[in-house]
């Protein structure tokens, strides 16, 4: 059995404050993804989970999404394609015949160091990571001005939350592709809360740290590792949990946050304090 950080997660309810919204979110067969998409359904939105090819784990997501007393549409795409992202919003109208929420969360890592690094790796890394997210971007942006507003069910005409990674501004040796398209990710949402902020559309993002997906504890061998590799860069001095993304998640999704747009929550637990600094430097 391998070995792995214990949780501290505070216990919180989801409170009901999505009823009858309509959530896409990307890559939700699982980690963040999944997490977020469960979260969503707490607060009582139904849900689009795209998958790219782990339709075990998407069917698994879609059962707690009912679990939580909402409805699950399950859809097989590529963000990278341009065709496959519009056919799943076509889905979506109907499915759903609207969207409120879109998370593109889907993000893959093929690392190289930076002299090495092949077209295919670093086109990848960017067409899945940044363009994959301006396209499901463009294609909720669409919508909502064809929507407008329904107070009824939000004060925004639509909620856009992109996944970003401490790595937007934090660099990143040996993963120039991943970082170059998380900080792209930066401008882009950005550049689009204020396009579109007068049609009420909001556009925020969230930038994790070190989560406990399998990506981060497959690393981790020992509780010493654990203590020199990973609580080293952070200053709370815990893991984080996909709850504390999908917590942020609900919180940015919801009219709680209306006045909030174009920014980034970082959920990092102080990785981006300068930890290297903390005792004076
Ligand atoms: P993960 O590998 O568990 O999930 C990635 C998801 O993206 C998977 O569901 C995968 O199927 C999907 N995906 C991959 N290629 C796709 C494609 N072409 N089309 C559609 N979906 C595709 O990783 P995760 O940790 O859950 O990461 C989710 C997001 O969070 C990513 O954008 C990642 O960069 C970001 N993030 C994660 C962490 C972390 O600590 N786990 C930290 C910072 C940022």
């Amino acid at each position: 059995m391998p070995w792995t950080p214990p949780k501290e997660l505070p216990p919180a309810d989801i409170q009901q404050v999505l009823q009858g919204q309509k959530a896409l979110v990307t890559g939700a067969s699982k980690g963040l993804g999944a997490a977020v998409a469960v979260g969503l359904a707490q607060a009582g939105a139904d849900v689009l989970i795209n998958y790219y090819s782990d339709e075990a784990g998407a069917r698994e997501v879609a059962a707690e999404v009912e679990r939580a007393g909402s409805k699950a549409v399950l859809f097989k795409a590529d963000v990278a394609k341009e065709d496959q992202v519009q056919d799943m919003f076509e889905t979506l109208d109907d499915k759903f015949g609207r969207i409120d929420i879109c998370v593109p969360n889907s993000g893959i890592q093929l690392n190289a160091p930076s002299h090495e690094m092949t077209m295919k790796q670093w086109e990848r890394v960017i067409g899945i990571n940044l363009t994959g997210q301006f396209l499901c971007c463009r294609e909720s942006i669409k919508r909502f001005l064809g929507q407008g507003i329904n107070k009824d069910i939000s004060y925004s005409a639509g909620k856009i939350i992109c996944m970003s990674s401490v790595h937007d501004i934090i660099p990143w040796e040996g993963h120039v592709n991943y970082a170059a398209a998380k900080g792209g990710i930066m401008l882009m949402l950005k550049s689009l809360a204020q396009e579109y902020a007068h049609n009420k559309i909001r556009v925020n993002g969230l930038s994790p740290g070190a989560i406990r997906t399998p990506m981060n504890v497959e690393k981790l061998t020992s509780p010493e590792a654990f203590e020199d590799q990973l609580l080293r860069l952070i200053p709370y001095k815990r893991i984080g949990e996909p709850e504390d993304v999908a917590r942020a998640a609900v919180w940015l999704a919801s009219d709680a946050s209306d006045y909030v747009n174009g920014s980034t929550i970082y959920v990092d637990g102080g990785m981006c304090l300068y930890p290297g600094f903390i005792g004076g430097g």
